[in-house]
């Protein structure tokens, strides 16, 4: 019964691959209303109602992978292509961090030039983290452990690599020719090397319902503080253009899903997917960050939805705020964030 499973959940009892499948097939109404709710009240015990904002600089749209979901894969023509100089990249931080944001996430594509010359991306975490003193994310993709280490001497505090799923022939059919144990690998090294480490999932593009719930699951194996998921959107000039957009449900209950399982992490409501309009939703599933904050008119791409709300600053802090008070929410301090990260560093020592 849906309702056991929550009770469990809410005691915060180990939750098994069943008990995530039945949380995944609550039904429209009265089920996912209770699912909801329980995900804000999980929410609410550990994080009161704040929720923190991440600032979003795509500084490289090159790549040398072909994920066949991805826009940015190599060899598409359709592709916007750029890489933003070092000046550029600090200066849309620094505006970033003064519109309020709790972090930079520095985000690029499995950049060549920057693979070859990563003394290059040292000098842009440390020169960004220099001018904003926020703390930084960089998603830079698969590298080696002694750039991952270089990185976090220069200030990193968080590594995003996303493994989509936990399947590995799903994985084999999404990232393209690279190493579904690698990539893992490279999440566990970073953790030893002090980063936390966001776990990223993918649903909507034929993931069953076995396949999320064990996905979710499986995500605790590399003790990850913060978690997401993220619907697919098919990308022109992709293998995967042709595929059928699924609205936007199990997404909200793959975020609930995961604050009933990992109820003090730190869970993102992209604007990257369904930009200012899903906000909400995904507030109300339980997500407690808002990410891909871009500035409007820098020539700056999002990753699912490379132009949506950009330009019209419809990705800015001070236009989704609204929308956070209406959830009952409000921006945490700096200080809370800093705490959350203080906390989560703490727990390592201790693993
Ligand atoms: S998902 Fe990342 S690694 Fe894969 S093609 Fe796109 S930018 Fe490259």
């Amino acid at each position: 019964m849906l309702k056991d499973i929550l009770r469990k959940a809410y005691d915060e009892k180990p939750l098994d691959v069943n008990d995530v499948k039945q949380i995944l097939m609550a039904s429209q109404g009265e089920q996912q209303h209770e699912v909801f709710h329980l995900a804000r009240e999980l929410r609410e015990r550990y994080f009161g109602n704040k929720i923190f904002s991440y600032g979003f600089v795509y500084y490289s749209t090159h790549c040398r992978n072909k994920c066949n979901f991805c826009y940015y894969r190599r060899g598409n023509k359709e592709a916007p292509r750029y890489r933003k100089l070092k000046s550029d990249i600090v200066g849309i931080a620094w505006d970033l961090a003064r519109s309020g944001v709790h972090l930079i996430d520095l985000t690029m594509g499995e950049d060549p030039y920057f693979l070859a010359y990563p003394e290059k991306l040292v000098d842009i975490v440390k020169e960004v983290y220099d001018v904003t003193k926020l703390p930084i994310m960089i998603s830079p993709g698969v590298v080696e452990p002694q750039v991952l280490s270089s990185l976090k001497k220069a200030g990193a505090v968080w590594y995003a690599l996303y493994q989509e799923t936990y399947d590995q022939e799903l994985f084999a059919k999404l990232r393209y020719r690279q190493s579904y144990n690698k990539r893992l690998r490279l999440k566990k090294i970073a953790k030893d090397l002090g980063y936390l480490v966001e776990e990223g999932l993918m649903t909507g593009f034929g993931d069953t319902l076995g396949q999320r719930a064990e996905s979710i699951l499986s995500m605790e194996s590399i003790h990850p503080s913060q978690v997401r998921t993220m619907t697919f959107v098919p990308q022109k000039g992709t293998p995967m253009e042709g595929k059928i957009i699924n609205n936007n449900r199990n997404e909200l209950l793959m975020i609930a899903a995961m604050r009933l399982c990992y109820p003090d992490k730190l869970i993102p409501a992209s604007l990257d997917v369904e930009g200012l309009v899903g906000l909400k939703d995904r507030l109300n599933a339980g997500a407690n960050v808002i990410t891909s904050l871009i500035p409007p008119e820098e020539g700056l791409a999002g990753v699912s939805q490379s132009k949506l709300d950009i330009n019209n600053g419809s990705r800015s802090l001070i236009q989704v705020l609204p929308m956070v008070e209406e959830c009952g929410l409000r921006l945490g301090t700096q200080e809370e964030y800093q705490n959350f990260i203080y906390t989560e560093e703490q727990c390592m020592v201790t693993l």
